[in-house]
């Protein structure tokens, strides 16, 4: 089969004026954010995209705003080549690949805020990672100008940050969620699983997976106190030692509201933490109770 390589635009400027001619001619823009090192849960979103409007835009782009001094930037995993394969099988139209000189200009000095919400979760444990990503967000939607734009769940608190932003500062995007796409064994697909080995990704690494399903069990019989359940769900992670908790968060899926008791079918389950066998590699995952 042949696919029709996308437009590779490197520019800001020059992705603005592409965008803008999108516009004129009324095509209407979806647009997908990414990093790169794409996988299914990427491709998850490009597909949707591509049913739902007529120009597909994907961003490729590692945004040092959102990493942390001792962060993985450096050695964040980039595969442009088979990135833009990929996206070539997925029917997208333009990648956009700036360079971080390119979006950040030595004179760069705003950034967007998320206000608490933003310091509280990934937030408390990486600081300014909500602001950075806020930050490239406003940047490439005001590029990319899109009627749509597609994020995953997989990134629970991002994509509610992202819908607030565009609501209070007046974006006049539609923010998409889209479900977490997981490998065969369960595990939520991510570009940091590159740091794993395959042993870690069949057995420590499906520890959060294993706290959703048992949590979910325990809320479907009945125990509904999120005390109780994040003791049990702390007693599951404590028999995986190379597992260290970040956090075990219960929210309400609409206002992001902490919840005492959950409310079944409207209350998230969010779960971040580190293994620490060889490097620290930073996993996440959550699913609703
Ligand atoms: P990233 O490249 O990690 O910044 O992710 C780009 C987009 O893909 C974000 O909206 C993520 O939430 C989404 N994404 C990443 N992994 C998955 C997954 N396993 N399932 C669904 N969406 C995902």
């Amino acid at each position: 089969m042949s696919f029709i390589c996308p437009k590779i635009v490197h520019q800001p400027s020059a992705m603005q004026t592409l965008a803008t001619s999108y516009r004129h001619a009324r095509q209407i823009i979806g647009f997908v954010p990414t990093m790169g090192c794409l996988h299914e849960g990427h491709l998850s979103l490009m597909r949707e995209a591509k049913k739902q409007c007529d120009i597909v835009i994907v961003s490729i782009f590692v945004n040092p705003l959102q990493f942390g001094p001792k962060e993985d930037f450096s050695t964040y995993p980039r595969t442009f080549e088979r990135d833009l394969e990929l996206c070539s099988q997925a029917g997208v139209d333009v990648v956009f690949a700036p360079t971080p000189k390119e979006l950040y200009p030595s004179d760069f000095t705003f950034k967007v805020l998320g206000g608490p919400l933003a310091n509280l979760y990934c937030g408390a444990s990486r600081p300014g990672f909500f602001d950075g990503v806020l930050t490239v967000v406003s940047i490439l939607f005001h590029l990319t100008k899109p009627h749509k734009a597609f994020f995953g769940e997989k990134d629970f608190q991002q994509l509610f940050l992202v819908k607030q932003l565009a609501r209070q500062l007046f974006f006049s995007v539609d923010v998409i969620g889209m479900p977490i796409v997981r490998e065969h064994n369960q595990l939520a697909m991510s570009s940091r699983n590159h740091y794993l080995s395959e042993e870690q990704k069949n057995s420590d690494a499906l520890v959060l997976y294993n706290t959703l399903c048992l949590l979910q069990k325990q809320v479907s019989n009945g125990c509904l106190e999120t005390s109780v359940l994040r003791q049990h769900a702390l007693e599951l992670q404590k028999q995986v030692p190379s597992f260290e908790c970040d956090y075990i968060a219960f929210v309400h899926e609409s206002t992001f509201e902490p919840v005492q008791q959950v409310i079944p079918n409207h209350t998230r389950l969010l779960l971040a933490g580190y293994l620490t066998q060889t490097s620290r590699v930073r996993l996440i995952d959550n699913g609703r109770l």
